[in-house]
């Protein structure tokens, strides 16, 4: 059965009693080629382990259990377990789980096959809860190898963005820390069923298996870069001081300019990570001081 074509799902969703479901941002690709070229892009390693967050029909599952070891498949939406079933039943290498990945512990549920090998994540994920999603797989700690996913173009852009691009935002230099974000390609909206309003971009992240920097206080360089990004509009010395209470804007510029050479009137917006990094590191140093 092709799982992209319209047709097929349609019918299949109704064999099963199903309406796509909006709070659950269902939207099903139906493009062969998309669905092909995202399972490709997902791992070198044949031996690997896909952790796929919502299959939907079950099209790009299909396409990750032809290609790798195993597919462990989570499934928000219980009305579609067995319609998966019914369509992966052939695939003695998926694994489906009924639940919300939010909520899962994905460290008990991937024991195991971080044990055996590498795990990639593969999503084309449910635009309603796209940058949580990615944000708790980053900040697991989990050595995933890496997570390719569509996501809305306008979130790829930014995730891919460079420092001082108008794109480039907080979660840009966060993403950073964690890996390299790659831009693979465009999707438009009508390749999905049913056809979502903005068109989407497929983006790899390549996690770090040694982070570039280390700061000395993750809390302050997560602290340093939201502050930055907070007041775009203002310079670095005036955006940091209106979040860092505890240090002065004269101390806090000094540190900028004297500590970290930069002017005093750039905008957090021109930095990148390892110049947050470096920046926070000098600020904790003072907080530190001053205790
Ligand atoms: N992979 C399928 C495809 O490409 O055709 C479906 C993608 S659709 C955009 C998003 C899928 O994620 C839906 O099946 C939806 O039910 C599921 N989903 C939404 N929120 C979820 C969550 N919190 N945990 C697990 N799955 C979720």
């Amino acid at each position: 059965m092709n799982l992209c074509d319209i047709k097929s799902i349609k019918q299949l969703m109704a064999m099963f009693s199903l309406n796509f479901r909006k709070e659950f941002g269902q939207n099903f690709l139906t493009d062969n080629m998309v669905v092909e070229d995202i399972a490709d892009a997902c791992s070198s390693d044949e031996n690997a382990a896909i952790l796929e967050i919502g299959p939907g029909a079950g099209s790009l599952t299909k396409e990750l259990a032809l290609r790798y070891r195993k597919v462990i498949a989570v499934e928000i939406d219980n009305g579609l377990i067995p319609l998966l079933k019914y369509t992966l039943g052939d695939f003695k290498n998926v694994t489906l789980v009924n639940a919300d990945v939010m909520k899962l512990n994905l460290g008990d549920l991937l024991s195991d096959s971080f044990a055996e090998g590498s795990v990639s994540v593969c999503a084309n994920l449910p635009y309603y809860i796209t940058t949580p999603i990615m944000m708790s797989l980053l900040e697991s700690g989990l050595p995933f190898d890496s997570i390719t996913v569509m996501i809305q173009q306008e979130v790829a852009d930014r995730l891919c963005a460079s420092a001082g691009s108008k794109a480039y935002g907080a979660i840009t230099a966060v993403l950073n820390y964690y890996g390299t974000a790659e831009r693979l390609f465009t999707v438009t909206s009508d390749k999905f069923l049913p056809e979502p309003k903005v068109d989407s971009a497929v983006i790899k992240i390549t996690l770090h298996k040694q982070k570039p920097y280390v700061p000395l206080d993750e809390a302050t360089f997560f602290r340093t870069i939201r502050a930055a990004f907070e007041q775009r509009r203002k310079t670095l010395p005036n955006a940091l001081s209106a979040v860092f209470g505890e240090l002065s804007k004269e101390t806090i510029t000094k540190i900028i300019t004297e500590k970290c050479s930069l002017p005093a009137d750039i905008r957090g917006e021109r930095l990148d990570t390892a110049q947050f990094a470096a920046l926070s590191d000098e600020l904790f140093r003072e907080i530190k001081k001053n205790v």
